[in-house]
């Protein structure tokens, strides 16, 4: 039985170990949004940035993420952060609408992806190692508690449209990443 019991906390702690350090909605001090239910597992992650500031801290991203909030519902007065997640410059991930909602980041896939935005603007300058490893653990955080499906593709969402985003630098490096597929995808609009 004590075998069994170990057994057990060790297969729960291996599956927590593929998971990286997520602050939730409350503990960033999210505003509530309207959600509609995210059918999982999803075939499809896009890449983004938010061509917004940049942050180092738990604190300083904290208030970065509530501006993006602030932005996407009073400027573009959309229901909610539009982003699944987003990566800090900290190395922590943020949630957005998390693994269970739809997110509203790549026109034509929102409902069979989830879109994870690194904070910054990567045309030129790239996001630290701390981001990329982070932003790699939550993908496959996703794959092994079936948000995400085991043979998902990865595009940056220029691949959907027709903008610079994930800006130059960030696209580079993740055309290298497993699963990446390059080129225009069958929803591309402009
Ligand atoms: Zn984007």
């Amino acid at each position: 039985m004590i075998f069994y019991v170990s057994l057990l906390l060790s297969l729960a702690v291996a599956l927590d170990a593929a998971c990286p350090e997520i602050v939730n909605r409350a503990e960033w001090g999210a505003r509530n949004g309207m959600s509609r239910a995210l059918a999982v597992p999803v075939r499809h992650v896009f890449i983004h940035h938010t061509s917004g500031a940049t942050c180092n801290s738990r604190d300083t991203c904290s208030k970065v993420v509530r501006q993006t909030q602030n932005y996407f519902i009073d400027s573009k007065k959309w229901a909610d952060i539009g982003y699944n997640f987003l990566v800090g410059g900290d190395g922590r991930i943020y949630e957005g609408r998390g693994w269970k909602v739809v997110g509203a980041h790549t026109y034509g896939y929102n409902s069979d992806s989830i879109g994870i935005a690194f904070m910054g603007y990567f045309e030129q300058e790239k996001p630290s190692a701390a981001m990329m490893d982070a932003a790699k653990e939550l993908i496959e955080c996703g794959v092994e508690n079936n948000f995400i499906s085991a043979n998902y593709q990865i595009h940056g969402h220029r691949d959907a449209k027709c903008t610079s985003c994930p800006g130059e630098a960030l696209y580079n490096i993740i055309e290298f990443w497993p699963r990446f597929v390059r080129g225009k995808l069958p929803e591309f609009n402009c």
